[in-house]
């Protein structure tokens, strides 16, 4: 394992999110619900994004992949057959004295982490929660709040073939909530009780398993650094055979370095057939593939990466942050890549003067039907830049007086705070490539560089 050090104090991860309104408490009022979080005005834009890319790399951009949405209730035969009643479980210790519960496999002494009381024998603790369908609450009843998305794909496969007539290799993905009961939360949004995913499964021909997995192991880390985060921040930890699930015939854990060391991001599991054959048995249905070029019916293999939304959304809220030192104080920059970043631009006037507020204000108008903007008129520029900094929006567009006459405006772009003066008639196109990639310095026609590194005051 790498042996680097954090970057970043959690926080100020978590006290940047609570300023400017990535992630509260949830139900804070009232004390807070230990283990749930809410996502405020940014953070839902943020995590959309996530989503979005995540969505477009593994659904979008391929030949090869559908998506579905299936229900959070399912029918409590799925999690007997999945074998989440019997062992979606973990190791559970009581304090004798203090009463606090805890994870046995977490503990490094015999005694209570709180104040070194006795604890109780371990006892398996099955983390899905229970409810009850329909007005009769009793124990034919009884449903569980699903602790994965990945059964929903798995019930789904003869739907899903029958309907697109897809040929394998191909894959079911799905985004959506999931529960758990965890003992114990912690680390901010790192692990909730109730926490959204992304998880797909890909179908393939028993035999080209091995391959596949390794496909996916890549394809996954690249989509991190596509979006931001550092390679030496990644890293893989191989599970050992002999501790493997008994229908894992692989996993393979993405880990990334969180402020609290290097944890799990993203699981990648080779999980033969067992799911689909466990399904079969129990539901009495066929969920076999028919292979039109060898003639043969066979249960597909199939290769899981699964990641947490929220964990995902930490790891890239944890390497967007950075301070700079700067002339009064420390400049705070959220250096999100575009495609994430929860604002694209912000519109600025020099002045709240009615002309040219109303010139920028349709200026805002129009390119916030293409992506998310802010209108900004208060304080002097370098705040509202350090404000826009701080929520890592990629692009100020300032309007002064000068643009009533040259109808042109100047972007300053965050990271090296370049700024680019263009007529406003290309500052949409302009922006869309350039979060596209296009080197920021390159101008449209009838555009020029004005700084090609910044000094702000
Ligand atoms: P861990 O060992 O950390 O509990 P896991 O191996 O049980 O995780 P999986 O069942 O493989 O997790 O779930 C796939 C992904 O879902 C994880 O990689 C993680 O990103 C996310 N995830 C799982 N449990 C939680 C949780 N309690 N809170 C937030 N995200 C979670």
């Amino acid at each position: 394992m790498n042996e680097q050090t954090p970057t970043v104090a959690m926080e100020k991860i978590t006290s940047l999110a609570r300023r400017r309104g990535f992630v509260f408490p949830s139900s804070e009022i009232y004390g807070g619900l230990s283990g749930c979080w809410d996502y405020g005005p940014l953070g839902i834009e943020l995590k959309r994004n996530v989503k979005q890319a995540w969505w477009s790399a593994m659904v979008q951009e391929r030949d090869d992949m559908v998506g579905i949405e299936s229900s959070i209730l399912m029918h409590p035969k799925v999690w007997m057959a999945s074998g989440h009643l019997k062992g979606f479980s973990d190791p559970l210790v009581e304090c004798k004295s203090c009463h606090q519960r805890f994870r046995a496999d977490e503990l490094t002494e015999q005694k209570c982490p709180a104040c070194g009381g006795e604890l109780t024998a371990e006892r398996q603790f099955n983390l899905m929660f229970k409810t009850f369908i329909g007005p009769v609450e009793d124990g034919s009843n009884v449903i569980y709040l699903r602790p994965e998305t990945a059964q929903g794909m798995f019930v789904n496969f003869d739907n899903v073939l029958q309907t697109t007539r897809r040929k394998l290799p191909f894959g079911i993905a799905q985004q959506g909530k999931s529960f758990r009961n965890e003992i114990t939360t912690g680390n901010f949004i790192f692990r909730s009780r109730e926490f959204e995913q992304m998880e797909m499964e890909y179908f393939v021909k028993p035999g080209t398993d091995e391959k596949w997995f390794e496909y996916w192991l890549s394809e996954r880390v690249n989509w991190y650094v596509k979006h931001g985060i550092k390679r030496e921040h990644l890293s893989l930890l191989e599970h050992e055979k002999a501790k493997l699930a008994h229908y894992a015939k692989r996993v393979c854990d993405i880990t990334f370095l969180y402020p609290m060391g290097w944890a799990e991001v993203e699981g990648v599991a080779s999980r033969t057939d067992f799911d689909l054959k466990q399904h079969a048995e129990a539901s009495g249905k066929v969920l076999d593939y028919y292979d039109d070029e060898t003639k043969e019916h066979y249960v597909p293999y199939v290769i899981e990466p699964a990641v947490g939304v929220d964990r995902a959304l930490l790891a890239f809220l944890c390497d967007a942050y950075a301070e700079e030192p700067d002339k009064e104080e420390t400049r705070v920059v959220m250096r999100f890549h575009p495609s994430l970043a929860p604002v694209k631009a912000a519109i600025l006037p020099l002045s709240k003067k009615e002309n040219l507020s109303n010139f920028a204000r349709d200026i805002y108008k129009n390119l916030r039907t293409s992506m998310a903007t802010q209108y900004d008129d208060t304080q002097s520029i370098g705040r509202r830049y350090r404000r826009q900094d701080e929520i890592g929006t990629p692009y100020c567009v300032t309007v002064d007086f000068q643009s009533l006459e040259d109808n042109r405006v100047t972007v300053r772009e965050r990271d090296a705070m370049s700024q680019i003066r263009i007529p406003i008639v290309e500052l949409k196109k302009t922006l869309l490539a350039k979060m596209d990639g296009e080197d920021f310095l390159v101008v449209p026609p009838g555009g020029e560089v004005v700084q090609s590194k910044g000094k702000e005051a």
